[in-house]
């Protein structure tokens, strides 16, 4: 039987990079060694980081005006990050809120500097709801906007951009990244940890105009500081090197598989089997209104709660993993990132009709 993982971080990656890295554990490259166990500063250590920053610039179409960095502490680390490089004195740090990351990402960043958090919901809306970009009440001066494209945990997916005059753009996509085609010149700061799209945990990208490098910031710790960062190629100290090999593999599984292109079209096609199934559904539901439906992340409820566990425990059964919703929101969670194949998908809506019919 066929197994599918539907976590939502640490989560699956592509099985055949997975083979690859299994293949190549104990002796990389002929080296009689493995990846993790060769010197970061080594020439074919250097030469794994640059094939795979230019394969994400190919990936992401990114321009020599952006540097990327490799860095530590995942998606939460840059939540510090952030506001220690890009604090100005006296200008306040602008947070749209539109779900449970974006606002944890406004109260790491109030430790350190000013900040003015906006609510970019339609709280008039039944459904979860975002507002137009258009409509973000952005104030005309700040030190940056930020905010959230994929809320991870809520389900919800902005897929314009905001802009502003003067203050740069950052955006946690953490669980976007690579899913879909991005103009990356709309954005002054893009981020992600690694363990939806990317590969293990721990590790995060960061994609920065360099001129942002020039802001002075607050005091740092040296591993958050990107200016030194960026001028030691991301390895002021020793870089998660496993984590950047396993990176450097799903880049190249992306560009074999047609690039982001090609992946947003099987995106689509998996959410709309899934949203379009429990639409239809007298026994799901799904509470984000349509235009903001997260590509990635599913959850969706069952309308009889009690059936929970009993639903939970025959999708184990038959090989769907990991469908427990956030324990914040309840209901069930099915994240479809770029390594899960519409044959997943397939499955689960067809387990959840299966699962329909026996108990309505
Ligand atoms: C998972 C996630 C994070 C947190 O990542 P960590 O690596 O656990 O710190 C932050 N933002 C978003 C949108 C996420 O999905």
């Amino acid at each position: 039987m066929s197994k599918y993982n539907f976590c939502a971080g640490p989560a699956m990656l592509p099985p055949a990079v997975m083979a690859k890295a299994q293949k190549e554990f104990v002796d990389w490259q002929n080296l009689g060694v493995s990846v993790m166990e060769i010197s970061h500063r080594s020439r074919d250590f250097l030469a794994l980081t640059e094939k795979c920053e230019a394969s994400l610039r190919r990936l992401m179409n990114i321009s020599d005006e952006f540097e990327i960095l490799f860095m530590h502490g995942g998606g939460r680390g840059q939540f510090s990050a952030v506001p220690l490089n890009l604090h100005q004195a006296g200008k306040t740090a602008v947070y749209c809120e539109n779900g449970v990351w974006s606002t944890g990402a406004t109260t790491e960043a109030e430790k350190f500097t000013n900040v003015a958090a906006i609510n970019v919901r339609n709280d008039s809306d039944e459904l979860f709801s975002i507002k137009p970009v258009s409509e973000w009440q952005l104030p005309s001066d700040a030190s940056y906007i930020h905010y959230c494209p994929n809320e991870t945990i809520d389900g919800i997916e902005i897929f314009d951009v905001p802009s502003h005059p003067t203050a740069p753009i950052v955006a946690d996509m953490s669980s976007t990244i690579l899913s879909r085609e991005i103009d990356v010149n709309q954005f002054d700061v893009i981020y992600a940890g690694a363990q939806k799209n990317i590969g293990p945990s721990g590790l995060a990208i960061v994609i920065i105009r360099k001129t942002l490098l020039e802001r002075e910031g607050l005091a740092k710790p040296g591993i958050m500081d990107y200016a030194l960062e960026a001028r030691q190629g991301s390895m002021y100290n020793t870089p998660p090197t496993f984590a950047w090999y396993l990176a450097a593999e799903v880049f190249d599984w992306l560009e074999q598989s047609g690039g982001i292109k090609a992946m947003e079209e099987k995106n689509i096609a998996k959410a709309e089997l899934l949203y379009e199934f429990i639409d239809n559904s007298p026994f799901y539901n799904n509470k984000v209104a349509k235009h903001c439906r997260s590509r990635m992340n599913v959850p969706f409820w069952l309308n009889d709660d009690s059936l929970n566990e009993a639903f939970l425990a025959s999708a184990r059964q038959a090989g769907l993993l990991a469908l427990e919703g956030h324990r914040i929101v309840g209901g069930m969670r099915a994240s479809i990132y770029n390594a899960m194949p519409l044959a997943g998908v397939q499955a689960l809506v067809d387990f959840m009709a299966q699962f329909a019919k026996e108990h309505s």
